[in-house]
């Protein structure tokens, strides 16, 4: 049994899909950054968090982690553009090569904002790893150097991606189809927010 009602999610990415994907953007992005020197992942928090952990176990170098976290005004389904630093990196990225791990690029301007934020503190490199990738939401045009699939204008949740904050622990992509919370009748007394 699951958590979420299975008949109201329609699978987009399934599991196998998503792991085989990532082996191959680590794989890639090993042959890259061999030999070039310091890389670290930022990952945008929350959303990326399952990307990063999967991501970063795929990439065979010696490599450092931090974490960011910005908040975009909007509503549940969309940002507004105006962003938020809610946490910043704890580690200096000057001289280093940074590569952002982000869960979905939609209109591109928290990207946008974080390339900007970001490129004023004199990193080595700057680049970008999106899981996913809505192209005909994009207000403004960001380079993805590495990513995993485009997908349709659908509002996704899953691996990571949340709605109303839930579901980041659903192993796999999906789009709720219901309208409501789709959560197994069996766990509707679950407090949600
Ligand atoms: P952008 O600034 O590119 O419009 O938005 C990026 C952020 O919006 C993502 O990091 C994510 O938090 C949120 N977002 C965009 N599309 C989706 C979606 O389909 N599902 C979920 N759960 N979040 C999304």
């Amino acid at each position: 049994m699951t958590f979420y009602d299975q008949s109201k999610i329609e699978t987009l990415i399934s599991q196998e899909t998503l792991q085989s994907r990532i082996k191959a953007m680590g794989t890639q992005i090993t042959q890259d950054y061999l030999g070039q020197g310091d890389l670290v992942l930022v990952c945008v928090l929350k959303g990326s968090y399952l990307f990063l952990a999967d991501l970063s176990r795929a990439i065979d170098l010696p490599l450092t982690v931090d974490f960011i976290s910005v908040s975009s005004y909007g509503n549940d389904y969309e940002s507004s553009g105006v962003v938020r630093m809610v946490h910043d990196l704890s580690h200096s990225i000057e001289n280093k090569h940074v590569l952002i791990v982000e869960d979905i690029i939609d209109t591109g301007l928290t990207m946008s904002y974080l390339l900007a934020n970001l490129q004023t503190r004199k990193p080595k490199s700057l680049k970008v790893v999106s899981l996913l990738h809505k192209p005909s939401k994009a207000k403004t045009q960001v380079q993805i150097d590495y990513l995993g699939f485009e997908i349709p204008d659908r509002f996704v949740i899953g691996y990571g991606l949340d709605f109303h904050n839930q579901f980041r622990n659903m192993p796999y992509i999906g789009v709720n189809l219901s309208g409501d919370i789709p959560l197994n009748p069996a766990y509707l007394s679950t407090k949600t927010e």
